[in-house]
């Protein structure tokens, strides 16, 4: 413990963004670094607590009292190499996670944790500036072909994996970039997509190999893949998205967040504009829908100049602050003010969409305010109202994956693939699936630890051959 008294004497001091008007001006990420001696004075705070809940509470069990301890020493390099001995991508998780550290660390107990994420985004962030991060090559090549289902961080934490245990995997990826989620669903505002290149580089220097513009289970069949290949990973995420089978549901103007989404990340990436541009400028924007996903929409929206932005959510407003007792070291539900939320957004809760209308294309959205009664919403007489809407976008989350698993002989599980959650076995020898395909829609923290351990258990498969 690099400083006894840290966590009395040093302040929780968080990264800033830059202020909200001048951020929404621009599609470049907002988080703005801090120097790394303040870094390094933030990972003084760490107490190395006997019982570590940081490191529990992460799913990829990031060894967060090792690297606090090496930052504050300025150990930089050694802090880097602690850090990717469990995270093949600190640079994403460092800007998008939502932190469950943050929410078990033991000084969140009066709501001042170490300020882990920024510490981790800053260790991964220098390594790369100083040329810390090269290509791992394996020692011995095993001649293994591992074919890899989808290029989200599920999938290249696996490929990864298996690189660099000597294996040979191959990447297919339906669309024409590399990155899954990370790549057409997260913005640039939060995630620069060069990081995403940046780590591609250094998987095709360990021998990953990348097919994009191939998709699986209808150009190239599973069983092909597994004539051609000693095991297939299926990583193909959970792009099912959840509907609003609702009157008005067909008019021009109601999209899935998604679509929405894509065409902004491409645009910026430099695509052009597409047949059918959807756009918020001048519109009355209603997002339905609380989570990442629904944010996402608000910061885009507001970027590309909305008249005005609306959240709708089903649930009712949660409390300001979680009782501690009750729930620390987990994931507490409490309110939470979102980046984009912050940079202009009205929110409602406790509100059911009744229908969208309009003259062929939508105009208004009507709601009705319900009371949740044990669990079941229930309408509140005399609430229904409406509100105007150009443009509606429904970000309900996803109900599972769009693979075409049975196509393939592949059992679900509801509607995501069936594999267990310790061998990823499938119902299908030699088939093996991971991340969001297989949990269900998740964190990139989650898919990231699921590609490593499905790499693992693929590991192992192959020495039994
Ligand atoms: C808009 C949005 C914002 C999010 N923001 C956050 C966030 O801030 N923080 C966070 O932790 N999580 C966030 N998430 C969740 C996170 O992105 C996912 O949990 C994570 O990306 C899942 O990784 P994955 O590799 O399992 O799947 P994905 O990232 O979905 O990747 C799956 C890939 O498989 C490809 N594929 C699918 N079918 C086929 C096929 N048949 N053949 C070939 N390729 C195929 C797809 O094109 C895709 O590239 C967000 C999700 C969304 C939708
Ligand atoms: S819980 Fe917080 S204070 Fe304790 S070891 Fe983890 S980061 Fe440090």
């Amino acid at each position: 413990m690099a400083n006894p008294t840290g966590f009395l004497d040093i302040a929780r001091h968080e990264r800033p963004d830059r202020p909200a008007a001048e951020r929404v001006k621009s599609w470049d990420e907002f988080a703005l670094p801090l120097p790394p001696e303040t870094v390094a004075r933030q990972a003084e705070r760490c107490m190395e607590c006997g019982i570590p809940f940081c490191h529990s509470a992460c799913p990829v069990n990031n060894l967060i009292p090792d690297w606090n301890e090496l930052v504050s020493e300025q150990d930089w390099k050694a802090a880097s190499e602690r850090l990717h001995a469990t995270n093949n991508f600190p640079e994403f998780t460092g800007r998008v996670c939502p932190a469950p550290c943050e929410a078990a660390c033991t000084l969140n107990l009066d709501d001042n944790p170490v300020t882990i994420k920024s510490i981790e985004c800053e260790i991964a962030d220098r390594a790369f500036r100083e040329g810390w991060v090269t290509p791992r090559l394996a020692a011995r090549g095993t001649g293994r072909r591992v074919a890899i289902v989808g290029s989200g961080p599920a999938g290249l934490a696996c490929a990864q994996q298996l690189a660099r245990m000597g294996h040979n995997p191959t990447v297919f990826e339906k669309a024409d970039r590399i990155g899954g989620l990370l790549r057409y669903g997260i913005p640039d505002f939060k995630l620069a997509k060069s990081l995403i290149d940046r780590r591609v580089a250094q998987m095709e220097r360990e021998g990953v190999l990348f097919r994009t513009n191939v998709e699986v289970g209808t150009e190239v069949t599973l069983d092909r893949l597994l004539d051609d290949y000693e095991m297939v990973v299926v990583a193909a995420g959970a792009e099912r998205p959840r509907d609003l089978a609702i009157p008005g549901r067909e008019l021009a103007g109601v999209h899935y967040a998604m679509d929405y989404l894509t065409q902004q990340n491409r645009r910026v990436a430099g695509d052009g504009e597409t047949a059918e541009p959807i756009t918020a400028t001048g519109k009355h924007v209603v997002v339905i829908g609380g989570g990442d996903t629904g944010s996402d929409c608000i910061g885009t929206a507001n970027r590309q100049g909305a008249a005005s932005v609306t959240q709708l959510e089903i649930m009712p407003e949660p409390p300001a602050r979680e009782d501690k007792a009750l729930t620390w070291p987990n994931w507490p539900l409490r309110m939470r003010t979102s980046t984009s939320q912050e940079e202009g957004c009205a929110r409602d809760f406790a509100v059911m969409t009744a229908a969208f209308e309009g003259e062929g294309r939508v105009e208004r959205l009507r709601f009705t305010r319900i009371r949740w009664d044990e669990g079941r919403p229930e309408p509140v007489e005399g609430s229904d109202s409406h509100i105007p809407a150009d443009l509606v976008l429904l970000a309900m989350g996803f109900t599972g994956t769009s693979f075409p698993a049975q196509g393939g002989g592949l059992e679900l599980a509801g509607e995501s693939i069936l594999a267990g959650a310790k061998d990823f076995a499938t119902s299908r020898p030699r088939v093996f699936a991971c991340g969001d395909a297989r949990r269900g829609q998740s964190l990139v923290v989650w898919a990231i630890r699921e590609g490593r351990d499905c790499a693992a258990a693929v590991h192992k498969a192959l020495s039994r051959l």
